[in-house]
């Protein structure tokens, strides 16, 4: 997956690559992460990147004419789809990232200020994202969502250990809890059957779990979902 971001605070956005499994994808060419600065593509001596809106008001906006050359300069080398991050967008979700996930490339816009100019949305962004019902000061810490929650599902990214498919969410259901050592904390106990070994009761009491987990935290989830056959027993049980 080729990343590219515009962004005014690369190195903010560049730390997402620095640590854990997206610096191991780098590493492994699962990803690259390029950044583009529009104040790089400014021409006056300030190297003015907002500008006042038009009818007045509190707030600057990002100016248009180099965030325009930022992005024809980007599309040379990456062929993605332009995603704007805005709070005006479509909710991120696990199903939309799975989707992204299938793409080679993305375009990362990140806003700041009160934003990027109407007209820039309506001819270059392919699609406004937002990672939930709150005001960012910028794009940025949204489009390192992306760029984490993309790259932990890109094949061979993550190892057997930490595999997705479990993950809340990935199939709709939140996940089971997890225990490590020591047996017990303060008298609570890890559940006999995770040491049992018996590999068949181990799965069906994590996927009771997940179902429980999900029925209590977040019904809404359980109501959207398919249930099997199995799992609606397991529910009622
Ligand atoms: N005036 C804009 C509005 O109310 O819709 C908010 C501008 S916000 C202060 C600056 C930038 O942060 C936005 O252009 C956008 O790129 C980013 N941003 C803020 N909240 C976001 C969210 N929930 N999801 C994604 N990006 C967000």
């Amino acid at each position: 997956m080729q990343f590219a971001v515009l962004t005014l605070f690369p190195e903010l956005v560049q730390a997402v690559a620095q640590h854990g499994i997206i610096r191991r994808a780098v590493e492994q060419q699962a990803v690259s992460l390029a950044c583009y600065n529009p104040r790089d593509y400014t021409t006056d001596v300030h190297r003015t990147v907002d500008d006042r809106p038009y009818g007045g008001g509190p707030g600057m906006v990002m100016k248009s004419d180099c965030l325009l050359r930022t992005i024809r300069d980007v599309r040379q080398s990456n062929l993605g789809r332009l995603i704007y991050l805005s709070p005006q967008g479509s909710p991120l979700t696990q199903a939309k990232v799975q989707n992204f996930a299938q793409e080679s490339a993305l375009i990362l816009l990140c806003g700041r200020y009160e934003g990027i100019d109407e007209r820039i949305i309506q001819l270059e962004v392919d699609e406004e994202c937002s990672i939930g019902d709150y005001v960012l000061s910028g794009g940025e810490l949204a489009a390192m969502v992306l760029i984490d929650s993309i790259t932990r599902l890109l094949p061979g990214v993550l190892g057997h250990e930490d595999s997705a498919e479990q993950d809340s969410f990935a199939e709709g259901l939140l996940d089971c809890p997890h225990y490590t050592r020591p047996e017990s904390i303060a008298g609570l106990e890890v559940p006999a059957i995770l040491k049992s070994g018996n590999h068949a009761a181990i799965a069906r009491w994590r996927k009771k779990q997940m179902l429980g987990a999900t029925w209590l935290k977040r019904p809404d989830l359980l109501a959207k979902k398919d249930l099997s056959a199995a799992e609606q027993a397991l529910l009622n049980e």
